[in-house]
């Protein structure tokens, strides 16, 4: 059995011995399995590429692909399993969140129990800010209504999965990837595991809360049009509102005269349903420029060296 391993990094020279090493220990606790480590260094600004090298010189089992720029984590997942030539495939973290001490167990779940793939969740986010645990439940939340993809709170992309499960979501070629919806969507049979947070062996994270939020953004948009709908709801329930509001002072005219005053409750509801229409819209635009980056088809990633073979399609 081949089994590769993809590892995204980004500005993460400060962990990679430390990850290597302790993949090492894994690697040879599992002799009958042939490894294969493919690190995607994603436009780094510090010398993860000379010690991605370093390590590809000493063991030939190490494979790096460098990329012109960042491109984000996604774009790396993705470069990492057209690239990779394993039976089995596992998606895992440079800072040791995602503990290789669980790819024994994992790979049983594959081999001899039979499931597709292999899926982490971690149980409780210690160590993480209360905002940021506070916001990605409701994200979760929120996501699992409106979409199909059925995502897990907590959910990692720490996970193994077998060629027809990577050729699945290779054949989703989309520019917006959100790995945890496309997981779900391609369906297969999942075993879920659980794991108590662990915290950064070294370095720090490269995801500020804003640069989440956005990435959540991303997610919904490519997973649900439910927002779409809204504007038609709101719309259908302001003009019942209207109908209303029209009876009332027709009602009143006939019956008191001089309906002719109030203003400033006219401004009101003028810049009332401007706003909303102005948030329909905008929810609009962000499906709107969505298809634009869509449909421009440009490449999800540049790739500027490697030292590793194309596996699946062809470099654009
Ligand atoms: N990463 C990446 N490109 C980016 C941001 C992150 O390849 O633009 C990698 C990073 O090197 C790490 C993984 O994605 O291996 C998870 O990032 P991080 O640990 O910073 O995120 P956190 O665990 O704090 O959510
Ligand atoms: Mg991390």
């Amino acid at each position: 059995m081949r089994l590769t391993a993809i590892i995204p990094c980004y500005n993460e020279e400060a962990v990679l011995h430390i990850f290597y090493r302790e993949m090492q220990h894994i690697m040879a606790s599992m002799q009958e399995v042939d490894f294969e480590l493919i690190f995607v260094n994603d436009g780094s600004k510090d010398k993860t590429l000379s010690v991605l090298k370093e390590l590809a010189s000493k063991d030939n089992s190490v494979k790096y692909l460098s990329f012109s720029r960042n491109f984000g984590k996604e774009a790396a997942i993705y470069a990492g399993l057209k690239y990779s030539g394993g039976d089995l495939t596992v998606i895992m973290d440079a800072d040791l969140q995602d503990p290789p001490s669980m790819l024994p167990e994992m790979y049983r779940a594959v081999v001899e129990e039979g499931y597709d793939s292999v899926a982490t969740r971690r149980v409780n986010r210690k160590g993480e800010p209360p905002i940021r645990s506070f916001f990605a439940r409701r994200f979760y939340r929120i996501m699992n209504r409106i979409s199909k993809a059925d995502i897990v709170d907590g959910a990692r992309d720490f996970r193994m999965m077998n060629r027809a499960f990577v050729d699945a979501l290779l054949s989703m070629g989309e520019y917006n990837r959100f790995s945890k919806g496309l997981f779900g969507w391609v369906g297969f049979q999942t075993k879920w595991l659980e794991y108590e947070n662990v915290e950064r062996a070294a370095g720090e994270t490269k995801w500020s809360f804003w640069k989440l939020f956005l990435y959540s953004i991303d997610g919904i948009v490519a997973f649900s049009t439910l927002p779409l709908s809204i504007s038609a709801v709101l719309g259908v329930m302001m003009c019942v509102v209207a109908v209303f509001a029209i009876l009332f002072i027709i009602a009143r005219q006939l019956l008191y005269g001089g309906s002719a005053f109030g203003w400033p409750s006219m401004v009101c509801i003028i810049i009332f349903i401007g706003g909303i229409q102005l948030f329909c819209m905008g929810i609009l635009g962000s499906y709107l420029a969505k298809t634009y980056l869509e449909v421009k088809k440009r490449p999800i990633y540049i790739l500027k060296e490697t030292n590793a073979d194309l596996r699946y399609g062809e470099e654009k």
